[in-house]
């Protein structure tokens, strides 16, 4: 094989805002839309796709700082690009919008040099594994008791193993909720529960034990706010010892992910805000020197290649919204199968092509 000769020489960004299937709430948010921003990396008459779920205005962050530090690099050099994209943010903000933007371009620039060299995103990633286990992702506090029960049992019969659904924006309505889930899936179906910072320490506490006590709850996400590193430690030590406390979806320096270190069970870390492909690796790598695991937070058709590099792998969250608008937008979505997510080696990169006719009505960059 020869060296492809290329540099980067077309950075575009497009955005699509498009509005979820019902009203969602957890129990800090609502929400009745999603925006995903699309970067498409051009060298050698190949391009590169990838994406993050931020503002639009994350996209004009990447045209006003980022395309001018990218075109002309050698799409070889992906690590080079994400110093120089790191390096272009400083004064701009990096943790937050501005790791979006740069991972939303590193995995482009992956994909693109995957397809310069004709191999599928995996096999140019130091691989450890073939598929990524999921567990299913919703359950979101604004559905009825109907609907949640629905989406379950949709879930157990896709032979899903582990299920998440939110908790504790109305605490006084969850037990009746969580009575539902466990009767739907039954007791082999894993139960996990996501408060997104709703609670405050002494709360968090006291449910960690009704949860795990009553309806058998085996993971905890973010009890407490993220920031309250204390108090995630406080529950992760003092919680039942049949439940983990997990924590992380919003690290995007690599600095985050230190701080969680000593406060979870298990590290969270999203693809697409962590500094893309190249801040998972080394989130990976920080966490086993930890002996700590990882679960991958959603964006699931790059997490899908991206988590097989990740030694310590627990699980990716694969959730509603994401799995919805990621089919609907790009061509090539894997769909998972025995509750694992395995990347397709017959296509190169992530194997995934814009509908561009689909994704037309919704753009709105
Ligand atoms: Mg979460």
């Amino acid at each position: 094989m020869t060296r492809p000769d290329a540099t980067v020489d077309g950075l575009d960004v497009s955005a699509y805002r498009i509005p979820t299937d019902e009203p969602e709430s957890d129990g800090t948010y609502e929400w009745d839309s999603t925006t995903i921003v699309v970067v498409e990396a051009r060298a050698g008459g190949r391009t590169g796709l990838g994406y993050t779920y931020g503002e639009a205005a994350t996209g004009k962050l990447i045209e006003d700082k980022l395309q001018e530090v990218v075109l002309g690099l050698d799409a070889m050099d992906v690590g080079a690009a994400w110093l120089a994209m790191g390096a272009a943010i400083r004064n701009a903000g990096r943790p937050g919008v501005g790791m979006m933007a740069v991972s939303a371009v590193d995995i482009a620039l992956w994909d693109l040099k995957a397809r310069l060299l004709d191999v599928p995103l995996v096999d140019l990633l130091p691989a450890a594994r073939r598929q990524v286990p999921i567990y299913s992702s919703g359950g979101f506090c604004s559905y009825s008791m109907e609907r949640l029960q629905e989406q379950l049992e949709g879930w157990v019969a896709d032979g899903i193993p582990r299920v998440k659904m939110k908790v504790s924006r109305e605490p006084e309505r969850d037990p009746a909720r969580l009575d539902v889930a466990r009767k739907t899936i039954g007791e082999k179906t894993e139960l996990f529960v996501d408060a997104n910072g709703a609670l405050t320490r002494k709360d968090a506490l006291h449910w960690a034990y009704r949860f795990c006590g009553e309806w058998g709850v085996s993971w905890f996400e973010e009890p407490v706010s993220s920031a309250d590193l204390e108090g995630l430690r406080l529950i992760r030590d003092r919680g039942p010892a049949g439940m983990d406390t997990a924590a992380g979806e919003y690290g995007y320096v690599l600095a985050d992910f230190r701080n969680l270190l000593e406060c979870v069970d298990c590290l969270q870390a999203d693809v697409t805000r962590c500094g893309g492909i190249t801040g998972l690796l080394q989130v990976g790598g920080l966490a086993a020197a930890h002996q700590l695991d990882v679960s991958g937070h959603c964006a699931p058709q790059v997490s899908a290649h991206a988590l097989c590099a990740i030694h310590r792998l627990r699980h990716l969250e694969y959730f509603h919204d994401h799995v919805r608008i990621e089919s609907m937008l790009f061509e090539g979505a894997l769909l998972p199968s025995g509750g694992e997510l395995r990347p397709d080696r017959s296509r190169p990169g992530l194997g995934l092509e814009v509908k561009t006719a689909d994704a037309e009505p919704y753009r709105i960059r």
